[in-house]
Parts: C-alpha cells; sequence; structure tokens
C-alpha cells in the first residue's frame, strides 16, 4: 500500500497541485457528474493510484462501484482514457451512461460505419474525448495502434479481466494479445479490473497484462443486498418458480436455463400465466435477441429466460431476481450470473434449483472435451459448484471461502442460516424399496417407469411387461411420485445408482449395499415436504416509502427514457427513486440531496420529477 503523505506529495509533482485541492477536486467531480457524497471503500486509494501512474488490479463484486474508479480520474487528466471491454453491449450502456452525465466517451467497434468512425479519430486527435471503448480485437490493428501512438493516453483500462485468464471461466482468445500494450505503451500504467477471480486467476491476470507491480485490491465477494437460496428442484421445477415469482410481481429478472429448448418453453409457460417473459438464446435472430435486450433494459419485457448467452456485460442496475432451474457449471458462473442482479445495491432474491441429474448431464458434457488439462479443471469446478448447491453453510461464506475470502456467516441472507436447524428423517426403507424396483424390472428402464411400478400404476405398458406381478409392485403407495423422485435424486447424489443410456438407472455396488440393508440412508426432512419455495423474508420494496409513488417515478422515468433513446437506469436507478420517494424534495437543493442526482442529472431531468412530486402530493 502507498502512503498516503507519500501520495500527496507525488500529485503535487505530478499534477501541480496541492493535496487539499486534489481531495475538493475529486469530491467536487464525485458530486458534480456522478451525484455521490462519499467514495465507496477501496475507490479513493484505486483512484489516487490511478493518479499517481502506478499498474492497480482490482477485484471487486459486480455492483461494487469500479467504473467510477477508471472514470472519474479519468475527468482530472488531460488525455484520452482507453477501456477494453468484452462485449459490444456493456460498452454501449458505459458510453450511454457517461454521456447522460456529460461526460464525452465514445466507443470503436464494428457496431460504426466508417463514416462515424473518422468522426471518432478527428475527435480523439482534438483530445475532446475523456473515455474511449474498444473491443480486445482492435488492439491487434496496426492503424488503430498507430493511431494510439498519436494520442496522449492516461492509462489503459482493462474491463473484465478474468477473460484473460484460461483458468478463468471465460478466457477469450483475444484477451491473450493484451500484453502487447505493455510491450508498445511501457510508460502507461494499466488498470485492470474484475469482479471474479481465485488467487490464482488474480496472478495471472498480472502476470499475461505484464503489470508493473501493481497495487492490488480486493475488495468483499460478500454481497450483502443479495439473498441465495438453493432448492433440490421437484419434478420440472415451475411449481416452485411460480411460488417464487409471487412475490416479484412487476420486477425484473433473469431465468437461466440450459437449452433452448428451455428457455422457450419456461417463457411461454410463464405468458400462459399472464407473466411478461420472452425467451432468449444464441440460436435466435439477431434482430430478435436484440429486441427482447432492448425492451428488457427498458423495462417493456418483465423476465428474460434465457441460456447463459444473456446478460454477460448487461448494465441493468435495476434487476431484482435471478432464478437458475439448473445447476451451473462453475461457481464463477453462478456468482457472475446472480451478481446481475441488485446492481443499485436494492434487495434483490436469487434463487439455484437443481437437481443429482444435472449434475451428470454436466458431467457428460465435460467426459465430451479433448483430453487437455482443462478437463480434469472442468471436473474439479463442476464438483465445488455441487458441493456448493447441496451445502448447509452459510452460503455467502462458501462463495467467499471459493474465492479465497473470509467473511462472517451471513446469518439473514442465504436460506442455509434462515433455517439453519432442519431435520433428518431415515428413508432407507423407501431407499431399499426403489432400489429392488430397479433391479427387479431389471435397471432396464427409466425412473419414471419404476416409480410407476412402485406406486401400482394400472398403465398398459406395465401390465404387458408383466411388471403387476412383480414383489415390488404397488408397494409405494405413502409417497408421491414427486417425493418418490426427490428420494431417486438422493440415491443419485450418494451414488447408489447411476444413470445409463437412455436415462436407465442402474444399481452401484453402494446401491447393493443399502437394499441388502448394510447401510443407512437420510434425507433432510424439508426436501420430502411437497414444498413451496422457502418463503422470502423481505420483498425488495418495502417498509419506508410510497410503493405507489415509486410506480409514478417508474413511469415518467420510463417516458423521459423513450424520449431520449436510451435505458431507463440511465435516467435514474432504481435506488434514486426509491430516494426520491422517501424524501419528496421541493427545491432544487433538495433534490441534489437524493442519491444518484448530481448536478448533471438534475439539470437533465430534475424539473420534471420535481413538477411531478408537486402534483402528486
Ligand atoms: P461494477 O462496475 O463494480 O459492477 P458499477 O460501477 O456499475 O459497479 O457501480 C454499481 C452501482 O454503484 C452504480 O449504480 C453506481 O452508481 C453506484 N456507485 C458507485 N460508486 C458509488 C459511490 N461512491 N456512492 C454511491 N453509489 C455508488
Amino acid at each position: 500500500m502507498i502512503e498516503k503523505t507519500f501520495q500527496y506529495e507525488s500529485y503535487i509533482v505530478l499534477l501541480g497541485r496541492n493535496s487539499y485541492d486534489l481531495s475538493m477536486e475529486k469530491f467536487d467531480l464525485l458530486e458534480r457528474y456522478f451525484g455521490h457524497k462519499t467514495f465507496r471503500p477501496l475507490q479513493e486509494e484505486v483512484i489516487d493510484t490511478i493518479l499517481l501512474s502506478r499498474d492497480v488490479l482490482m477485484i471487486l463484486p459486480t455492483g461494487g462501484g469500479k467504473s467510477l474508479c477508471y472514470q472519474l480520474p479519468s475527468l482530472m487528466m488531460e488525455g484520452v482514457t482507453v477501456v477494453v471491454s468484452p462485449l459490444l453491449a456493456l460498452m454501449y450502456d458505459q458510453v450511454a451512461a457517461l454521456r447522460a452525465n456529460d461526460i464525452t466517451a465514445a466507443m470503436l467497434s464494428s457496431m460504426q460505419d466508417l463514416e462515424e468512425s473518422a468522426e471518432i479519430e478527428r475527435q480523439l486527435q482534438r483530445a475532446e474525448i475523456k473515455l474511449l471503448y474498444v473491443a480486445p480485437e482492435r488492439l491487434t490493428n496496426p492503424w488503430f495502434l498507430q493511431l494510439l501512438h498519436r494520442l496522449k493516453i492516461n492509462f489503459f483500462v482493462i474491463d473484465e479481466a478474468h477473460c484473460v485468464s484460461e483458468w478463468g471461466h471465460e478466457f477469450r482468445e483475444s484477451y491473450r494479445q493484451l500484453s502487447l500494450l505493455k510491450e508498445q505503451f511501457p510508460t502507461i500504467p494499466v488498470a485492470a479490473f474484475t469482479a471474479t477471480a481465485t488467487t490464482a486467476v488474480e496472478k495471472d491476470i498480472a502476470e499475461q497484462l505484464r503489470l508493473q507491480d501493481p497495487l492490488r485490491v480486493r475488495g468483499s465477494i460478500f454481497r450483502s443486498n443479495l439473498t441465495i437460496r438453493a432448492e433440490h428442484r421437484i419434478k420440472d421445477g415451475r411449481a416452485q418458480l411460480l411460488e417464487f415469482l409471487k412475490t416479484e410481481k412487476g420486477n425484473a429478472g433473469i431465468i437461466y436455463t440450459l437449452s433452448r429448448k428451455s428457455t422457450e418453453s419456461i417463457a411461454y409457460f410463464l405468458q400462459g400465466k399472464g407473466i411478461n417473459a420472452a425467451p432468449y438464446h444464441a440460436g435466435m435472430p439477431t434482430e430478435e435477441k436484440n429486441r427482447i435486450y432492448g425492451d428488457f433494459v427498458a423495462d417493456r419485457i418483465q423476465i428474460v429466460v434465457a441460456t447463459i448467452a444473456f446478460g454477460m456485460g448487461i448494465d441493468k442496475s435495476n434487476i431484482r431476481f435471478v432464478v437458475h432451474m439448473t445447476l451451473p457449471k462453475t461457481v464463477e458462473n453462478f456468482y457472475q450470473e446472480i451478481g446481475r442482479s441488485g446492481r443499485d445495491g436494492l434487495a434483490a432474491e436469487t434463487l439455484l434449483l437443481f437437481s443429482a441429474q444435472d449434475v451428470v448431464q454436466q458431467k457428460m458434457f465435460i467426459d465430451d472435451l479433448p483430453e487437455t488439462p482443462y478437463k480434469a479443471h472442468a471436473y474439479r469446478k463442476l464438483e465445488s459448484m455441487v458441493r456448493f448447491a447441496q451445502g448447509e453453510n452459510c452460503r455467502h461464506q462458501s462463495i467467499a471461502n471459493y474465492f479465497d475470502d473470509r467473511i462472517d456467516v451471513c446469518e439473514e441472507k442465504c436460506d442455509n442460516c434462515l433455517q439453519p436447524e432442519v431435520k433428518r428423517i431415515d428413508i432407507t426403507t423407501a431407499s431399499r424399496k426403489l432400489l429392488s424396483a430397479i433391479y427387479r424390472t431389471r435397471q432396464n428402464f427409466g425412473l419414471h417407469y419404476v416409480i410407476d411400478v412402485l406406486r401400482g400404476s394400472k398403465e398398459k405398458r406395465i401390465l404387458d411387461n408383466g411388471h403387476d406381478t412383480l414383489s415390488v409392485y404397488n408397494i409405494g403407495e405413502e409417497y408421491s411420485k414427486a417425493q418418490w423422485l426427490t428420494i431417486a435424486d438422493r440415491l443419485l447424489e450418494l451414488g447408489a445408482v447411476e444413470i445409463g443410456e437412455f436415462k436407465v438407472y442402474h444399481l452401484t455396488d453402494f446401491g447393493a449395499e443399502v437394499i441388502r440393508g448394510e447401510q443407512t440412508i437420510e434425507l433432510r426432512e424439508d426436501r420430502l415436504k411437497v414444498k413451496k419455495s422457502v418463503s422470502k423474508q423481505q420483498s425488495s420494496y418495502t417498509g419506508d416509502y410510497d410503493a405507489a409513488l415509486f410506480e409514478r417515478f417508474r413511469d415518467l422515468r420510463r417516458e423521459i427514457a423513450q424520449d431520449n433513446n436510451i435505458p431507463p437506469y440511465i435516467v435514474f436507478s432504481d435506488k434514486t427513486l426509491k430516494d426520491l420517494s422517501i424524501k419528496l424534495p421541493a427545491s432544487r437543493e433538495e433534490m441534489l440531496e437524493v442519491h444518484g442526482i448530481g448536478e448533471v442529472k438534475y439539470e437533465r431531468y430534475g424539473e420534471e420529477f420535481l413538477e411531478l412530486i408537486q402534483e402528486l402530493v
């Protein structure tokens, strides 16, 4: 860490300003352009280090406030800051947000035509652009490098820096080339930012980017506004999903599922229930995808049901929930996906539905990979994810441990902390019945069939096969089909059965021991309850403000956004609207006290909101 005195003296030398002025300037910019009154932990340290021209590697969870760390110092410097970002949508949103705050920003990507690019180039040469966003591919373009050499560059920013590392979860080949920045521009500092990196990935990022003695800043991984729940999926999980959505009326959310087909079937299922949902997957026409993305960001679609193709880099701050219908591949994926909710710092809910069958399926995907060291790595990552899902310790703490961060248990922000005392019941007898039924039907049938035999179904196929004469026929009425599926899932989890080709269940040696009565099997009692999703402690918006006013503000925000052709959250965040409905400002001065409203935002939208407040109260 750098000593503060050293920092301030260096400022004087570097920038010809004294420490008092600098501090004032930082706070002034913070308030004027970003509408915030104080820095969050770590932000100031990173800003100071950037101003000192030292490399930085910052790991801070999504929503932690990384962008400010490079945007604010850029305003204090003369030149242009070049930001490398992996996704067009992300760049687009950042540029729109900066422009809404009167900061000159531009992006160079495949989205611009030649004429537009040429105009941006001219503006760059006239030093009219403070922040330039570019895709990593640009940096290998000789023409572009030549242009950069002619400019006064403040520093380079590498956003989503984990994409540099093969050990991360979103490795991008084009990020590898970023090492050329230090080769071509050895004196220009590089600041790298990511939300997710284990210590191994962190080390790799520093090496790959050739950072020189970077200030390493690691914020707590703990997202205290997210509630994390994980439940065994019952059947297809739709009943659990509907139960969950009951308390999310009108709130924006993402539902992740594994296959393209299921994005569609779940979205149509929700539509049938009167819920404003749409599917999104990589196989859809680009136009359709853009439309859905745009409608979601503009609050015209409430829920997007998507494969993981959706959401990376999405900068919509008011996503109130994320549901996973199946188990993600890695804890990194999971954390990043749930991290898309609650970026505005308000409460958000997350629900993971999983089953032992998901694990089998994910393993099959990995089995098909070529034999490289990555394969073993992928199995290990999956195992960690499974341990997390099945785990009974604090969820936040488990995630923090995974990322080598240490935190106390959350106490009230995850299902395990909210219901620490779970009773276990002995299901050995039921397990023996199910395993015997699998065995008696010659390990030749799918699970549903076997359960139907156990429950005495008169289905033609069962009668034709003569399975109504088996000793296991009709001995399983004490449980519903859903409960038997849960018992089977437990047996799969414990390795008493395996799934073979055509989804046929086989006994393992351990399964045979269970049948012989040599093993006991236990299950958390709550898993057998024909249960609804654990009731939520609090809905996202409760208590201290008027929800009806919030709705009116939301409507006005949507109108302004539509008129200006920008996403609503760029006008004001949910947090700002909430604060508005608590403070109900009656003047410009009072308005400037509201979270997220600085002078620039006030000048643009303040009056309209003041008028609405006068009308309403
Ligand atoms: P990240 O890039 O780390 O995911 P962002 O930079 O998008 O996070 O910031 C997330 C949210 O936090 C934004 O709504 C932003 O306005 C808010 N924020 C950032 N810095 C501050 C601050 N110092 N005070 C209050 N809110 C802040």
